[in-house]
């Protein structure tokens, strides 16, 4: 048991790093948490025990032993193979090839199913997420950008909302950002006061790293012009010293959502369990939670374990701890590799700066219209420390940089322990590296490391990196997936949830497009556009490797994992600018079905099998 005590409010505030305040706009990777804490977690012995989650899952569905035809399949091997039939047995892929051929040997043994035409590709990974921040704030009510492009429509949604609450019920909800949605930069009172003057409300940003609230959850939480700030975590408050409504920093948020005690009814299992079945909808089958101990502590570990015994996962999980808990890790134990193909600890991570978008990405010049340079969230001596001896310990690192600076001092990290004479447990990661000189490729390249792009930079924020954020010249240099490709660097793309929501095809069709979502049309840096191989392999084989996996999962060859996804149409045929709305038909882990769109797709195997 990795068990420890940040079961409590206090326990779990003294945790949270001081840079917590930061990034309004979009950065979800540092932020301490997703309190929906209340005054103590109830849970952990439930969430740590199989049980719990097999009552909430679905039934494991039966492993099929079949042989697919006419599919046109793309292996994602070392050879990149194209065959049109796959051999499946007892989970694991055990031939793929010509059909004709693969009839002969197993046509007697396999049940031979046909895909009518479809494209079959391994399933997609997904390389960076938040999985229980996620899952801890997936029951709210959406309220983002991708649902009102008016922050003025969210705010009457809610208002129709909150007309069906009993007295002093709480309306809570998620995703607002301020950079992408029309209206004012935050909440206040004065906006949230309308939308209810009896029920509490509280309305996290996309970010993570604020909240706002109305009057009634500061007078529910007994926050008055009189409580102190903490200096770390202070309150918004107007002229006056009167608190507004803004909460700065995990402590005031938490300090405020722990009073709503219907939290204490929230189904953690359940929500977690529904982001597995929403990755598969995408036909993602496995993904990387990319800081771990952010919400539940070191026991995250016991919660993913019991996941994975209950037999209810229905994707695989790999993770990296947050070094934000350092110690708390170091004190169990636990090691490189831990765990089994379902869950599996794969590295640490470290976020090094903030986020562009935010303004708080360190730069080597200060951002357009401004004089600041964004912030150092660890000094480069503490960052060689921690490269250093995660490195002699055997760990792979994952480190968040966002500014050209910030990957500067990543790469002379990775360098010093070069030049000291350590290997590194390769591949070690950048994550975002969103901004890149032609000279730091080159580094890149000759010290083996892989960066992982949020594609979603360019296709959501790319206007106002442009605009607001950097001018164009630099704004060009943003998440350059072709001169990675030119310079023989694998890389991949992801989605951050809850920055942008999962989804591979998006993350495709953003790098193969490099489209701006709020100018239609219009494309950031088109030169950085990447064929539809390169992002297939960018979310298969390159992410399976980037997930230390790629001896398991990530291509579709014999010994690895039966998992693959069933689209409707072959991203590599379909117009470029259509890939992200291609259907997934079905979605398929270790030889089991875990998501089927309908019985219109593909024959429905679950049926036809005895
Ligand atoms: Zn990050
Ligand atoms: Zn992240």
């Amino acid at each position: 048991m990795f068990f420890d005590d940040r079961n409590t409010f206090e326990n779990w505030a003294e945790t949270l790093p001081a840079y917590d305040t930061h990034d309004r706009h979009g950065c979800a990777c540092c932020s301490a948490l997703p309190s929906l804490l209340a005054e103590q977690f109830d849970d952990i012995e439930q969430l740590t025990q199989p049980e719990h989650w097999a009552a909430r899952g679905q039934q494991p569905s039966k492993v099929i032993n079949g042989l697919w035809v006419n599919a046109k399949i793309y292996t994602m091997d070392s050879a990149m193979r194209v065959v049109d039939a796959l051999a499946i047995m007892d989970g694991k892929v055990v031939d793929c090839g010509d059909a004709a051929d693969l009839v002969k040997a197993y046509g007697d043994t396999l049940q031979v199913i046909d895909a009518k035409g479809r494209t079959i590709l391994p399933g997609f990974i997904e390389p960076h997420m938040h999985f229980l921040p996620i899952a801890t704030i997936g029951g709210l009510e959406d309220v983002g950008p991708y649902r009102f492009s008016k922050t003025q429509d969210a705010l009457t949604h809610l208002k129709s909302l909150a007309a069906t609450l009993a007295p002093g019920e709480w309306l809570m909800g998620r995703q607002f950002d301020p950079s992408l949605q029309d209206g004012p930069d935050q909440l206040t009172i004065t906006e949230l006061d309308a939308v209810s003057a009896v029920n509490p409300v509280f309305i996290y940003n996309a970010s993570l790293h604020f909240a706002y609230c109305n009057s009634a959850a500061l007078a529910a939480a007994s926050i008055t012009k009189a409580t102190p700030d903490d200096p770390a975590s202070p309150y918004g408050r107007d002229a006056l010293g009167v608190p507004n409504g803004v909460l700065k920093g995990g402590r005031a948020i938490g300090s405020v959502a722990r009073h709503n005690l219907a939290q204490r009814e929230y189904d953690l299992a359940e929500a977690a369990l529904g982001v597995c079945g929403r990755a598969n909808r995408k036909g993602i089958t496995t993904f990387c939670d990319q800081a771990t101990g952010m919400v539940r502590g070191v026991s995250e570990v016991d919660i993913y374990e019991a996941l994975a015994k209950s037999g209810s996962m229905t994707a695989r999980l790999r993770y990296s701890l947050s070094y934000g808990l350092a110690e708390k890790w170091d004190a169990t134990g636990i090691r490189y590799g831990h765990g089994d193909a379902l869950v599996r600890a794969v590295g640490w991570k470290i976020v090094s700066d903030g986020s562009n978008q935010g303004f708080s990405g360190l730069q080597r010049e200060p951002y357009l219209y401004k004089e600041d340079a964004g912030l150092a969230y660890v000094e480069p001596d503490a960052l060689n420390d921690m490269v250093r001896s995660r490195t002699e310990q055997g760990w792979p690192l994952v480190i968040h940089a966002n500014g050209d600076l910030a990957i500067d001092r990543v790469l002379d990290a990775f360098e010093a322990v070069v030049e000291a004479g350590l290997v590194l447990n390769a591949p070690c990661r950048i994550e975002h590296c969103s901004i890149l000189h032609d000279e730091q490729i080159q580094r890149i390249k000759a010290l083996g490391l892989s960066p992982s792009f949020l594609i979603g930079h360019v296709y959501y924020w790319g206007h106002a990196m442009r605009d607001q954020v950097f001018g164009e010249a630099k704004a060009v240099l943003l998440d350059r997936t072709k001169a990675c490709e030119d310079a023989g660097i694998r890389w991949t793309l992801h989605s951050d949830e809850p920055v942008t929501e999962m989804g591979p095809l998006r993350c495709i069709e953003n790098a193969v497009t490099r489209s701006l979502w709020k100018e239609p049309g219009q494309h950031l840096a088109p030169w950085e556009a990447v064929s539809v191989m390169a992002g297939l392999r960018a979310m298969t084989i390159d992410a399976a490797w980037q997930c230390h996996s790629d001896h398991e999962i990530g291509s579709l060859e014999p010994g690895k994992f039966a998992d693959f996804v069933i689209l409707e149409q072959d991203p590599l045929t379909c117009p470029v600018d259509a890939i992200s709305q291609i259907a997934v038909c079905q979605t398929w882990l270790s030889g089991r079905l875990v998501y089927d769109r309908g019985t219109d797709s593909v024959d429905d195997v679950s049926e036809s099998v005895d």
